[in-house]
C-alpha cells in the first residue's frame, strides 16, 4: 500500500480532529469583536454564540432547566472546579469546624483530578482514598463498597478511560454510593465519553460532568462543568461576573463556539460517528494481528470506547515503536498523552496488573471515525515495517 499523502494521527484521545464545519464556521467568527460583554451588536453577537453552545450542550446531555452549563477553559479546569468546591466552601464559607470530609477517586483517573486530591485533599478536615482496580475492571465495585461512609462527601469517577477506553458502570456506581453515603456528591470526568458513547446525564445520576472541546472536534481552550440542579459550584477564578459569577474572565469566544458546532455535528452524526469508529477499529485489530503474530489486544473482556485500542507487542519498546511509525506518517501514543514521557510508564496499566515489560511494550491507538480503509492497510504495514526494525536492530 503506498504511503498516504497526509499524516496518519491516530491519538484523538489527545485531541480530536476539528470538523470541517467547525472549521467554516470559526472563519465566520473570526470577524466579530470576541467580548461577549459589550453591549453593541458584535457583543450581543458574540454573546449569542456563547448562549448557542450551552443550548447545544443542554440537548445533547439531556439535561433539565435547573441543571446548570458553566464553560471554563478545558477539562482540568473543570475538574479542579468541581474538587476544589468543598475546600473552599470550608474555608470561604466557614462551616462546622469539627468535621472531616472525605473524597473518593477511581484509580485510573486523570492527573487533573489525582493531582487535586493529592494537594488538597490531604489536611486534618479533608481526606482521599482511592479505589482499587481488579484485573477485571479499572474501578472495582468491592473496593467502592469498601471505601464508602457517611464521611465521604465527593466521589470522582471518569465515564471511560482515556488509556485502555475502558467505559465505567457509572449509573450502576451512583446508586451504590446514593445508598451507602446519601449525602455525597458524584462527579463524573466525562472527556473521553462525550462524542463516542451516548451520554444522557440523567440516566447517569452525576450531580457534575465534566468534558472537554478539543476531544470531541471542537479547539482546544473551552472545558465545560455541567451541575444538576442547585449542587453547589464554587469559583476558581474572581474579578468579573461571567458565567454567573462561576467563572470570571472574558469568555473564549472561538473555543467556546467551536464547541458548540463540534456538539452540533454530534446531534446531527454522533450515532453514525460511533458505528464507523467502531467498524474502523474492527478493521484495524484485525489487519495488525494478521501482521503481527506477536500482538495482544487488550481490554477485549470489558466494555470498551469505540474508538480506543490498545495493544502489547512482546518484546518491544513501545516508546521507540511511536518514533519509528512516527517517521513512517503514522502518530500514536505509548500510554496516554499525559503518561507518556514519565520514565516509569503508564501507571493505569500497572494499576491494572500489566507487568512492567508489559506497560513498556504496550501502545494505545485512538481513532477519530474518519480514516479510510486503505490508510489503515498502511497503518498496518507500518506496524509491521516498524516490527521488523525493532527487532533487526537488536539483533
Ligand atoms: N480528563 C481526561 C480523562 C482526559 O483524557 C483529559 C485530557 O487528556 C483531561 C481530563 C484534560 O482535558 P483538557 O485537555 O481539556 O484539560
Amino acid at each position: 500500500v503506498k504511503r498516504p499523502s497526509r499524516y496518519l494521527n491516530l491519538d484523538a484521545n489527545a485531541s480530536f480532529p476539528v470538523g470541517e464545519k467547525v472549521l467554516a464556521s470559526l472563519k465566520e467568527i473570526e470577524r466579530i469583536f470576541p467580548n461577549a460583554s459589550a453591549v453593541h451588536q458584535d457583543g450581543q453577537r458574540a454573546k449569542y454564540l456563547i448562549e448557542r453552545s450551552r443550548s447545544k450542550v443542554r440537548e445533547l446531555l439531556k439535561l433539565k432547566r435547573d441543571d446548570r452549563v458553566v464553560f471554563t477553559a478545558s477539562a482540568t479546569e473543570a475538574n479542579n472546579q468541581v474538587l476544589l468546591t468543598p475546600v473552599f466552601e470550608h474555608y470561604f464559607r466557614k462551616k462546622d469546624e469539627n468535621f472531616k470530609q472525605v473524597l473518593l477517586l477511581g484509580a485510573t483517573e486523570h492527573p487533573s483530578i489525582t493531582d487535586v486530591a493529592f494537594a488538597r485533599w490531604n489536611s486534618s478536615h479533608f481526606n482521599y482514598k482511592q479505589i482499587k482496580c481488579s484485573k477485571k475492571s479499572g474501578l472495582d465495585g468491592n473496593s467502592l463498597i469498601e471505601l464508602l461512609s457517611e464521611e465521604v462527601s465527593l466521589v470522582s469517577i471518569m465515564t471511560a478511560n482515556n488509556e485502555t477506553g475502558e467505559i465505567f458502570p457509572v449509573s450502576r456506581f451512583v446508586e451504590v454510593i446514593k445508598r451507602a453515603a446519601p449525602r455525597a456528591l458524584i462527579h463524573t470526568d466525562c472527556v473521553q465519553g462525550v462524542g463516542k458513547i451516548e451520554i444522557n446525564f440523567q440516566e447517569l445520576g452525576v450531580d457534575y460532568l465534566t468534558f472537554s472541546g478539543h476531544k470531541l472536534g471542537g479547539i482546544v481552550g473551552a472545558g465545560v462543568i455541567v451541575t444538576k440542579g442547585g449542587a453547589p459550584l464554587e469559583p476558581l477564578l474572581l474579578g468579573g461576573g461571567q458565567e454567573a459569577r462561576l467563572r470570571a474572565g472574558t469568555e473564549n469566544l472561538l473555543a467556546i463556539a467551536a464547541l458548540g458546532d463540534a456538539v452540533n455535528e454530534i446531534l446531527l452524526g454522533g450515532e453514525e460517528r460511533r458505528s464507523s469508529m467502531l467498524s474502523l477499529k474492527k478493521y484495524l485489530t484485525d489487519k495488525l494481528s494478521d501482521e503481527i503474530e506477536q500482538l495482544r489486544v487488550n481490554f477485549t473482556d470489558r466494555p470498551t470506547l469505540p474508538n480506543t485500542l490498545s495493544l502489547t507487542i512482546k518484546g518491544i519498546e513501545a516508546q521507540d515503536f511511536v518514533v519509528a511509525l512516527d517517521l513512517l506518517g503514522v502518530g500514536i501514543s505509548a500510554g496516554s498523552a499525559c503518561s507518556s514521557g514519565k520514565p516509569h510508564g503508564s501507571s493505569i496499566l500497572k494499576h491494572l496488573g500489566f507487568t512492567s515489560e508489559e506497560v513498556r511494550s504496550t501502545m494505545r491507538l485512538s481513532l477519530c471515525g474518519r480514516e479510510s480503509k486503505t490508510e489503515l492497510d498502511y497503518v498496518a504495514q507500518a506496524f509491521k515495517s516498524a516490527f521488523k526494525k525493532a527487532f533487526k536492530d537488536r539483533a
